[in-house]
Order: structure tokens, then sequence, then C-alpha cells
């Protein structure tokens, strides 16, 4: 992402606590003036912070008319005119009348001290650059600009006079998505035409063009529609949720319970509660796939679609959906965990679901955890968080155990059905032949269950057709020219495609290193190469293949999920994409091609994430009336992560594991940060890591230990190098601002790039 990241010492400023000129406004001391406090009369002096790379606020003379606090404004800078926010009194650098004025007050409702104290303490916490924090909240096109009518365009009905492969890409767009409406450029742009097609559909009536106003209040949620009776496991959760939402104020619960446990029955009671105490409610789900099933439970629930915002929302609808989440016309939001930036006007309950899930940690440009950003948006606005999961993340379990958290949790399935039993494959005993990974055993299982017309699911977590390309004459793997990667064969695509970068390009005939012909072979499997297997074996079957790069988009994706669940396919192909959550009536087995796949490598956090993921993936099986059954391929079935995982021994897990932390002083039980130095010259990258090393005074004085530098686990990118430092410090030693003094002096010349991760998630 492009932005400069420590490009200049620019975070320091903030990152030592000391918020920037007039971020007093956003503990609420800051005031304008004596009669209205937050509010700027014309010619006063503001600061006003823009999403620009500039490490403070700058001041300006306030417009005619005045401005609040929190306004959102046009300012110029330069010669050009940029968004900005009234931060709070300007610092009185400027003479008076040097002072530029801002330009407009633009039409949306200001932003709020507490939103403004959320970014000023979250980039402090992340250590990034506020201004990179703001352009988080502000993500939403046309701001500025008035509640208008505009021209959005639907489908007309009627025949076109003749039919060209341009027109019929309009109607096929407007048929998949339904009744909904779209400007001219997004339909333009969805179907791949130029507008005069559109134009001319228009004029035939196969178009209707219609004048519909902006940003529409959502529908009204009716959270007294009755729910589904609970069973008495749930209507204890449920009821201790709605006490901590009466009690009001801020307060986190881990609700914990195995999948299909009713988890999403008991969170959205605690929505209900939320609605009727009149306040506004945010889902996050990690998945985008995972919010048309959620979406027609609300509706189901409350009688109405709630807002949704992920990156598959058209930009119309973003600006819709951030406006009246700001104007309060959204009572609940359901979303990606970019939605926690969004101006809720009264936030009063934040579900994170599957909260143990990686994806919430964003790996690219501001590196924020989403579910700790959740308790700490919820902490400042006094609202309550529940953080549901089968297989909760090592620290929200620590919290729980520690009562920080309150826990729930939810004991069986609900109805008859069952957890799936475990049990493992020993590879080592299985014959194969070469070039397949489906055991004699697995495959015997999957047959039984086709032929009572149940659903089976082969599980690996690997895209493409083959992880490895190598050349049979010389020996040498495929990799990419730009990255320490090697090169995966898509068949579907055909291509072969780097997984760092994603570069790909076609499939050679000769190997590129020794130029021989028909030489190069595919070595060991993909999800592509799984299904061809399975379609031998099982030629009789209906196979359906999941990953997320085999569909165009989300929506094609959520559509053959729904097939899926309807029944239409006997054996399921997928990767981590289908153990989250989706609902297969009919599967009862899972099978998992390698158990020890997530065992390999280095990482801290690999035994959790097999465990969460084996669980996860085995929860898919036996949701309704018949039992499930998974099976694990494992070359190591006395490994004590299998051994947890066959034996359901959770809790066994989580004490084991945290044991085994706390002994390294390890997360939770310790702080990390990952520090990545990146550049396209390999001697400057090594000069400041070692450089940094030696200049580590201001971590030693917390008693923080440095490590590295050393080459990251990926030591090349876009070609560029990286090399990375690992610092570690005791659970109550303020890192943040020992590693903004210790980075402060490094120089970052020419492309040289310095990165960090606060509580990194990943190592790469
Ligand atoms: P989880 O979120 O823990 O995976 P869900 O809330 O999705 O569990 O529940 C699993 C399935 O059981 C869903 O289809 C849900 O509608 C159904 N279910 C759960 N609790 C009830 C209930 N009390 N009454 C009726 N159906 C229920
Ligand atoms: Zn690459």
């Amino acid at each position: 992402m492009g932005w400069p990241r420590f490009g200049l010492a620019l975070p320091q400023k903030a990152s030592a606590g000391k918020p920037v000129p007039g971020g007093a406004a956003a503990t609420g001391q800051g005031c304008g003036t004596v009669d209205d406090p937050g509010f700027y009369h014309a010619g006063d002096q503001v600061a006003v912070l823009t999403t620009q790379p500039i490490d403070r606020a700058l001041d300006y003379a306030a417009p005619e008319g005045g401005c609040h606090a929190g306004a959102f404004v046009e300012v110029p800078l330069g010669p050009r005119k940029v968004l900005g926010v009234v931060w709070g009194p300007g610092a009185g650098e400027v003479p008076k009348g040097k002072l530029r004025p801002v330009i407009r007050v633009l039409d949306a409702a200001p932003m709020r001290a507490e939103m403004r104290e959320f970014l000023t303490r979250s980039a402090d916490y992340t250590l990034t650059p506020l201004p990179a924090m703001l352009r988080l909240a502000t993500r939403a096109p046309g701001l500025g600009e008035g509640p208008a009518m505009r021209k959005v365009y639907r489908a007309g009905g009627v025949e076109p006079d003749r039919m060209t492969d341009a027109r019929r890409r309009v109607l096929e767009t407007l048929e998949e998505y339904g009744g909904l409406a779209f400007t001219l450029s997004e339909l333009a742009q969805m179907a791949g035409v130029s507008t005069s097609v559109i134009k001319g559909l228009v004029k035939q009536g196969t178009v209707r063009e219609e004048d519909s106003p902006r940003d529409l209040p959502f529908p009204r949620l009716d959270p007294d529609r009755p729910g589904k009776p609970l069973t008495e496991d749930q209507a204890r959760a449920a009821g201790t949720l709605d006490d901590a939402m009466r009690a009001g104020g801020y307060g986190t619960t881990l609700l914990q319970g195995v999948t299909g446990s009713g988890k999403t029955e008991v969170y959205l009671e605690a929505v209900a509660a939320c609605l009727r105490a009149g306040r506004q409610a945010l889902v996050l789900l990690p998945e985008i796939a995972l919010t048309a099933e959620f979406l027609t439970r609300v509706e189901a629930r409350f009688g109405a679609r709630p807002a949704e915002w992920h990156s598959g929302v058209f930009m119309t609808e973003r600006r819709r959906v951030w406006r009246m989440v700001g104007e309060g016309g959204a009572q609940l939001v359901v979303g990606a965990r970019s939605a926690l930036f969004l101006p809720f006007r009264d936030l009063g309950l934040v579900i994170v679901d599957e909260e143990h899930d990686s994806s919430y940690k964003q790996e690219d440009g501001v590196l924020y955890n989403a579910r700790d950003m959740a308790v700490l948006r919820a902490s400042i606005c006094g609202a309550q968080v529940v953080l549901a999961s089968a297989t909760p993340s090592l620290e929200s379990w620590v919290n729980a155990q520690a009562g920080k958290y309150r826990h729930v949790k939810l004991t069986s399935r609900f109805g008859a059905a069952v957890l799936p039993e475990m049990r493992a494959i020993d590879m080592r005993a299985e014959r194969l032949s070469p070039s397949s990974w489906i055991s004699p055993s697995l495959r015997g299982a999957a047959e039984a269950r086709l032929e009572r017309g149940e659903q089976a699911l082969l599980f690996l977590n690997r895209r493409g057709y083959a992880p490895v390309t190598v050349c049979r004459a010389c020996g040498q793997q495929i990799a990419c020219d730009h990255c320490d990667a090697r090169m995966v064969e898509h068949r579907f695509l055909k291509r072969l495609m780097c997984h760092q970068c994603g570069e790909t390009r076609p499939i050679p005939e000769t190997c590129p290193s020794c130029g021989a012909e028909g030489k190069l072979a595919p070595v060991g499997p993909g999800i592509e190469r799984l299904a061809e297997e399975a379609q031998a074996a099982f030629p009789e079957a209906r196979i359906a293949t999941l990953s997320s790069d085999l569909f165009g988009s989300a929506r094609a994706l959520k559509a053959r999920i729904e097939e899926i669940a309807q029944g239409d396919t006997d054996i399921v192909i997928g990767t981590q994409l289908v153990a989250k959550g989706h609902n297969f009536p009919r599967l009862t087995l899972v099978g998992v091609i390698d158990a020890d796949l997530g065992l390999q490598g280095s990482d801290l956090r690999a035994a959790e994430r097999t465990f969460q993921l084996m669980r996860q993936v085995a929860g898919r099986a036996g949701r309704v009336e018949t039992p499930g059954l998974a099976l694990l391929q494992t070359h190591q079935p006395e490994h004590p992560v299998i051994r947890s995982i066959l034996a359901g021994d959770e809790e066994g897990f989580w004490r084991a594991e945290a044991a085994e932390r706390e002994a390294a002083g390890m997360p939770p039980f310790g702080r990390l940060a990952g520090i990545v130095l990146s550049g396209g010259d390999l001697n400057a990258v090594n000069t400041l890591g070692q450089a940094l090393a030696r200049n580590a005074a201001p971590l030693h004085r917390i008693g923080a230990q440095v490590f590295g530098p050393a080459p990251a686990p990926i030591a090349r990118v876009r070609g560029r190098h990286r090399v990375r430092l690992l610092v570690k410090a005791a659970k109550g030693a303020p890192i943040q601002a020992a590693i903004a003094q210790w980075i402060a002096p490094a120089r970052l010349r020419g492309d040289l790039r310095l990165a960090v991760d606060i509580d990194p998630q990943s190592f790469y």
C-alpha cells in the first residue's frame, strides 16, 4: 500500500503520548470559546488534521459562520484542496495575518470527540501516523457532497431490438445483482462496457433510468419480533449479555461454544437488547462470503436487512452507509474489520464473530488487530463487546480466565446435532500410489457416506494445483522473479502464480533454467489437484471446489455455497474458506488431507492455529440430525496438538499452550513487536538493521530484548529485501514509547522503509 510508513520521522510526536496540537479536544478538555466548548467563530485559529502524510495538525482560520470541533472541512494545502477534520484549537504558531482560512465545512455530521480519541489512541497503540488512521475513518466517496438526487439504472424488462455481447453483459450484470440499481459508471464498469451501450438500452426501455435520493436511511429493524425459543443453555447466555447491555458502560464477554451451539442466536439477542436501548450495533465477520447467510438471519429475526460494509459494497452504497451510521439512519452494521472506523453516533455493542480468526489482523498498510481495536473503541464509547468463537484465541481465553472478560459458555450443539467423532488416519500405515493423497481409509469412509446420499468435505489448506513445479531434467523449481517464493501452478487459470506478490505468468513449455522441453512436473497437492484425484476415485460424484481464487466475485462464491447447502453436490473440496461458518446440512464426513500442514514452521501460533482450524473444519460435519465423522490424515498421530484435537480436550489444550507461553514470556504473557526493514538495496537494509540493534538503549531501559537483524522468513517480496528485528518485553512494559524513541533517529534514505508491527500475528 502506498502509505510511506515512517517515511519521515513522522509518528514520534503522536506516539510519545503527546497528542497533536489541539488533540486535547479529543478528551473533551479543549474549547474554542467560553460560550460553546468546541465551537469556533469565524477567524478563530483551529488545528486541522488532514489525511495527508504530515506529522501534525496544521493551523487555519475558522471560516465564515464558524465551525464545530470535529467538523469535516476542506482546506488549502500548497496549491491543493484537501480533506481534513477540525481537531481542536490552533497551536497559535502562525501569526494571525498569515493564517489561511478553511475553504468550506462539508455537509457531514462532525466527527465525535470519542472518535477522535479512538483514532488518537489506536494510532498511539499501533505506532501509526495519525493521518493514516484518519484515512481509515474517511473511506467514503463524495463525503462532501450534499444530499442531492442522482440517476440510477436498473432492469427495465423490455427486450432490446438486437442483442450484442456488450448488451448481454449489461443484462447479465443487472440480473446477477437482482433488484439493485447502479449509477451509470458503476454499471458500465461492472459489465465492462462503455456508458453509451447503457444509454442505448435506456432508449429502448431495456434499462430503466430513475431519479433516486442519495443516502436513504435503512429500514427500521424491530427488536421485539419474537426470536427462536432458546434452549436453557442459550437463554442463560443471552440473559448474561442482556444484563450487561442494560447495565450500560463498557464490558467484554467471551462467548464460547462449539459450532452449531447457537452462538449466533444468542448474540442476536444482545443485538436486540442494544436496539431496544436505542443504540447502534456492529457485527464484525471475518469473511465477506459469510455475510449473505448472516443477513438472511438478521432479516428473519428483525424484519429488515441491516447495513453492509466491506470491500464488496459499491461506492454509492458505501457513502450511504457512512452517512447513515453518522446520522443514526442505520441501527445495525454487518461488516469487515474496517467497519470499526465508521462514524457511529451511539455505538452500544460490537460483536466480533470468530474472534480468533487471523483475518482480523490487517497485514497491509495500517497494521491493526480489529478484535483489539474493537475493545479499545468500546471502552472509549461505553459499549459492550462480545467475542464469539468455538476456539478462542489464547489471548481472549487468558483474559477470560483472569476475569478481565466475562466468560459465557454454550456446551452442547443445538437440537440433536452432536459433535463429530474425530479419528486419525495414520498415513505411515496407509498404502498410497505416487501423486495421490486420499488414503484408502478415507476413500472407504467417503464411499459409505455418498451411498447414503450424504455429503463429504475434503479439506486442504492450499490453493492452486501444485505448490511446486520442478524440472525433471535440471531439478530447478520455478520461482518468482521478485520474491523468495516458488510459483504455484493454477491449472484452472492456466497460469503460475506467486502467492506473495500475486504475479502470474503462463505455464511454460520449457524449463526456464535449462530449456529442456516437456520436463516440468507438478510436485505436491493443491486443491485443484485433489479435485482431480477425487473425480477419478468417485467418477459418479458431483464435486465442487471452493477456493477464494476460483470465483470472480464474492457474490458468485456466495451463490455457489448456497447451491452446495441445498444439496447439489456430493463432495466439497475446499481451503480454509469452507472452515468458516457455512451451514451444509447434509455434510457428515470431513476428511483433512494433511493435518500436519500447519504444524510445520516455527510460528509462535502454529499449534494454536492448527488446533482452531482442525476443530473448526471438523465442526462442519453433522450439524443437524446425522452424526458426523472427522478423519485427520497425519504422519504424527502422537503429536500433542493432534492428540488434544482428537480427544476434544479444549481446556487441556489451552492450559498446556498457556503454560508453555507463560514459561517463555511469550504473548499474551509478554509483549512482542516486529520491525521489518525493507528496500531494494540489501546492503542498506542490513546496515540500518545493524545500527538499530547496536543502538537499542531505549529498549534496554524498559528491560526489553532485541533479536536480529535477521532475514525475514520471506526475505524478498516484490523485489524488496526484507530484514526483521523482534522486540520482546514484559507484559506491562511501555513498549510503544520505547520503540518510538528507539527508531526516531533512524534515517530512512531512498526507498528504505521501516514498519512496526505491534503484537504481530504472523512472522513472515
Ligand atoms: P453457532 O453460531 O454457534 O455456530 P448457530 O447460532 O448458527 O450456531 O446455530 C446453529 C443452527 O442451529 C442454526 O441453523 C440455528 O438457526 C439453529 N438453532 C440454534 N439455536 C436454535 C434455537 N434455539 N431454536 C431453533 N434453531 C436454533
Ligand atoms: Zn512474487
